[in-house]
């Protein structure tokens, strides 16, 4: 593997920033400074004027092999995550079969090989994620999992949600909980409110979600588990997580680029790729979910990448699957939605009015009605945070993933044009699926290379296996 010389970058890590040189030899970093001279027979890239950061980490992503894979596998699944800047990746378990137990953990292990990226894998909390008997969870962690979830759907029973928390705590590892009430949500097909009346769509309600987060709060604090609380959507969901801070109780949180970027006032369009779970909600909650972000109450920006095959989408709404993609989107939507300033887009996001580009042309890449304008609520480096090193931390990967560049690091780096204007063009895409619902759109920011291990996977926006 030739070195790898990075010349002219702003350099910014969790240390701060500066503008240096980064030598990549191997799999480490070997030198950051000013006015580095390349090795003979080095790579050397100009990046002058884009950011040089740790790679990216995505605590949720659906990687659908095995069993699902005319909508993904684990090799296009992670070339797109390596086009967006991702270095690694954790894998959800709901799979066909489902990863709930030692030898599916091997299984996946195996398939990690076509990986572009690191791949974790995390395991279901019970046997085949159908909520009535814990999977064996000490067996799979004792193969490396670090996160236990049956994201896809939350655990409905109390009593055993209450012992798979008190069976994590003994055995250090995190519970990751797709936080929705199964009895509450029945039969919704978006978020409960104004703009579902007025399309005649039947609602689940933000508390379908909130009961969930303050229950599985409770039973963090009463067993002393790690929590890690996903995708959350509401104001409510929020709230409860800023006063459990406040209280002590182990908890993390990620939100997804769709929930800081859409409201339901979206599904005017009854466009299937805007179908979720949990669902686009109100004005009032992207604004809260925002302030969230930008007030350090919530962790991690993770995608919830959830490929489908176009005859999952391209049918009635109702009929629709859940879910979008976002591994090659996230970073973009993110800087444009939440660090520009000056997207492509401007809307009052304070006053908590829907936000509507009245005579917006696709043509033009403008977003459609529902979609909430930029903000500059966060610097480019908090940013990062929220996507690098915080995820890295709470996926037990920060051993080779989001640390500093210094000499001595991992080299898992992603470099990125934050001039760099773009149209979200889902045809392009790496994924094997297209159900992204930011079609058209015009974003800011582009990764250019991608430095997996030290070797780059990605080299001016094109993969390189
Ligand atoms: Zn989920």
């Amino acid at each position: 593997m030739a070195d790898v010389l990075l010349r002219g970058g702003r350099v910014i890590d969790s240390n701060g920033e500066r503008r240096a040189d980064v030598l990549v030899a191997g799999s480490k970093v070997q030198a950051v400074a000013e006015g580095l001279s390349a090795p003979t027979g080095a790579l050397v890239l100009d990046v002058g004027g884009c950011i040089v950061s740790p790679g990216l980490v995505d605590l949720h992503c659906h990687l659908r092999e095995p069993g699902q894979e005319e909508s993904e596998c684990v090799e296009t699944g992670t070339r797109s995550a390596a086009l967006g800047g991702y270095t690694a990746v954790v894998a959800m378990p709901n799979t066909d079969p489902p990863v709930d137990s030692g030898s599916m953990v091997r299984d996946l292990a195996e398939l990690g090989r076509s990986s572009l990226v690191e791949m974790a894998v995390a395991g279901a909390i019970t046997v085949g994620r159908n909520g009535s008997r814990l999977a064996p969870m000490a067996e799979m962690a004792s193969l490396g999992v670090k996160i236990f979830t049956d994201d896809g759907a939350g655990v409905q029973d109390s009593a055993l949600m209450r012992n798979a928390m008190e069976y994590a705590a003994g055995i250090g590892v995190t519970i990751a909980e797709h936080a929705e009430d199964a009895s509450l949500a029945a039969g919704g097909q978006m978020h409960e409110g104004s703009w579902s009346s007025r399309l005649g769509l039947p609602g689940s309600a933000a508390v379908a979600e909130e009961v969930m987060v303050a229950r599985d709060l409770a039973l963090a604090r009463l067993t002393g588990a790690r929590l890690h609380l996903m995708h959350l959507s509401t104001a409510g969901s929020i709230a409860l997580v800023r006063q459990a801070r406040m209280d002590g109780i182990q908890v993390t949180a990620e939100v997804t680029p769709h929930h800081l970027s859409l409201t339901d006032g979206a599904l005017a369009s009854y466009d299937p790729n805007l179908k979720m779970s949990p669902p686009l909600r109100s004005a009032e909650d992207v604004n809260a979910v925002r302030a969230g972000v930008a007030q350090s109450v919530v962790d991690a920006i993770a995608t919830d990448h959830a490929p489908h095959p176009l005859e999952a989408k391209e049918v009635p709404f109702a009929d629709a699957a859940n879910g979008v993609i976002g591994l090659e989107t996230a970073l973009a939507v993110a800087l444009t939605v939440l660090v520009s300033g000056s997207g492509p887009f401007i809307a009052d996001v304070a006053s908590g009015e829907d936000a509507c580009v009245e005579g917006a042309s696709a043509a033009l890449g403008a977003p459609p009605d529902g979609a909430v304008g930029a903000s500059g609520l966060l610097g480019i480096q908090e940013l990062l945070a929220l996507m690098s090193w915080k995820p890295a931390r709470i996926a037990c990967l920060d051993h080779s993933q989001g640390g500093p560049v210094v000499p001595g690091s991992q080299a898992n780096i992603c470099v990125v044009d934050l001039d760099a204007a773009w149209v979200v063009d889902p045809d392009r895409f790496a994924s094997r699926s297209r159900n992204t619902p930011f079609r058209g759109w015009k974003l800011f920011g582009k990764v250019l290379h991608t430095i997996c291990n030290g070797e780059p996977v990605v080299l001016d926006g094109e993969p390189q296996r």
